[in-house]
């Protein structure tokens, strides 16, 4: 029996498993999926909010903010990459302006540092790529921008080096309490029982409580979809450049990734649930008129790709962190909208705090914190030489527009929690992300991940199980 059950990894997920990984309680994490980070969490806008949007007062407003001062260090520590870049909202018009005044006060509220009104050519001094119609901004200099899969699988690789047992495609199917007061969930993987569980499954949530025969919340799925523009454009701007919210969520914006790309995005549409992620297009010819309105010059030719992810909308307008008003020991981590990423750390604190409130937290003598990895085309020429000299492997690349070498998929896939498929591989070391989108490299990744997983390259799925590329020989087939 374990001391703790964490179902789903997602960011939520795993930052709790990373959290909890530092004491001597036994954990193990029961995800759906065949990887980490392949819900919500793998696609949304990657930015560190400052915090002024959430009402004052909301455990929204106050695990944001704790968020955003956590996330620098937490990334320093897993060779995340995070940039501090700041933030604009912009004002086009007197409303938007006071809309700009209640931010800015809200913010000063939950604790926002540094932020600051600036009228329309102060913003454009800052932001040369704005538009004219820009009256104004609000600045929020501790807004960053994050990379959430690499988060989430860097929290959940040391969660598993430091003896957290991570289980994947081991959906929830059914979960009872005991008369003894713990848990047994169960998995197509088998029984698992604790004593305390952690409800972390995003949009599926209210279905996973549901499994214990009650319904003690609603969540509402709320699809944003999103261009992802070419380097060429990834300097349009230097900062996350939002417009005014409103009911709907933060509204579109423009931002540079931390892989120097353009974020493009999102709109809000409701609907059905997790997996309602296809493009629409209505809904991408709505975020593209909006985000000109913010920066005309935006290239849309530059597209590269477009994607959608479901935000977990909770009817209070806040997130629901608390136990289970039925089930003492079940906990839910539900209604993780934005800013759930930013806020991730800070609510995996607060679950550990919940979990000490039912079995001790007595800190690890042999915790091994940190991560280290090669991005090969970020080091300098004598380190590459460094580098291939010790391993040969590093010295062939893979993916041209990324520049990702053998060397990088390898040690991917000799890691804690390595890829099976194209995509894992994609999230983990970037090849297949540039400007042609694995239409040279995919194949390649496909003879690696054949080769050192041992199985044929037919069976090798791009993303979810069923997705195979490829169905047999061509010349077997003709012959
Ligand atoms: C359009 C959009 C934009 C956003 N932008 C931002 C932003 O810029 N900044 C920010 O801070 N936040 C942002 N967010 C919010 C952020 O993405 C989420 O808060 C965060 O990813 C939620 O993480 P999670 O772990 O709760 O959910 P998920 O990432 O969805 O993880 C839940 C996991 O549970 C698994 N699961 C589901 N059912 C089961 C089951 N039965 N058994 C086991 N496992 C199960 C799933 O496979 C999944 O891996 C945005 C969200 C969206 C949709």
């Amino acid at each position: 029996m374990q001391d703790v059950i964490i179902l789903g990894c997602g960011v939520i997920g795993a930052a709790c498993a990373y959290t909890l990984s530092r004491y001597d309680v036994s954990v193990t994490v029961l995800e759906k999926s065949n990887d980490v980070a392949n819900g919500t969490t793998k696609a949304n806008s990657a930015i560190v909010h400052a915090g002024y949007d959430p009402r004052p007062g909301t455990a929204i407003a106050r695990l944001n903010v704790e968020g955003n001062r956590m996330m620098e260090d937490l990334c320093r520590r897993l060779d995340v990459p995070f940039k501090r870049i700041g933030s604009h909202v912009l004002a086009f018009s007197e409303a938007d302006l006071s809309h700009l005044q209640v931010l800015y006060e809200r913010g000063v509220k939950n604790g926002v540092p540094d932020l600051r009104i600036l009228t329309g050519e102060e913003a454009r001094l800052m932001e040369p790529n704005l538009s004219e119609a820009v009256v104004g901004s609000l600045y929020a200099p501790t807004a960053g921008i994050v990379s959430p899969w690499e988060l989430t699988l860097a929290m959940a690789e040391v969660a598993v080096r430091n003896g957290v047992e991570l289980i994947l495609e081991a959906p929830t199917t059914a979960i009872r309490q005991e008369e003894d007061g713990t848990f047994t969930v169960t998995t197509p993987k088998g029984d698992f029982r604790a004593k305390t569980v952690l409800n972390a499954t995003g949009v599926d949530a209210e279905a996973v409580c549901g499994l214990l025969g009650v319904h003690e919340f609603t969540l509402t799925p709320n699809r944003g979809e999103y261009y992802l523009l070419d380097k060429s454009e990834g300097t349009r701007v230097r900062s996350v450049i939002f417009q005014c919210p409103d009911e709907n969520g933060k509204g579109v914006l423009v931002s540079p990734t931390v892989h120097g790309n353009l974020i493009v995005g999102p709109n809000a549409e409701a609907v059905s649930g997790a997996d309602a992620t296809e493009n629409t297009a209505q809904g991408l010819s709505f975020v593209k008129k909006q985000a000109i309105r913010s920066v005309p010059t935006l290239s849309f030719r530059e597209n590269i790709r477009n994607f959608a992810g479901v935000r977990a909308n909770h009817a209070e307008d806040d997130f629901l962190i608390g136990e289970s008003s039925t089930f003492p020991g079940f906990f839910h981590l539900a209604g993780i909208k934005s800013p759930g990423l930013t806020a991730a750390p800070a609510i995996a604190k607060e679950a550990a705090e919940y979990v000490a409130s039912r079995t001790p937290l007595i800190p690890k003598a042999e915790f091994s914190d940190g991560r280290r990895v090669i991005r090969f085309k970020s080091l300098s020429e004598e380190e590459k030489r460094a580098v291939i000299a010790r391993n040969p492997l590093y010295g062939r690349v893979i993916c041209r527009c990324e520049t990702v070498t053998e060397g990088e998929i390898v040690a991917a896939l000799q890691s804690p929690i390595p890829p099976t498929t194209v995509n894992g591989v994609k999230r983990r070391v970037g090849a297949g992300m540039g400007r042609c989108q694995g239409g040279f490299c995919s194949p390649r990744v496909q003879e690696i991940l054949a080769r050192e997983l041992g199985i044929p390259m037919e069976a090798i799925p791009l993303d979810q199980p069923g997705s195979n590329i490829l169905t047999g020989r061509t010349k077997e087939e003709y012959r």
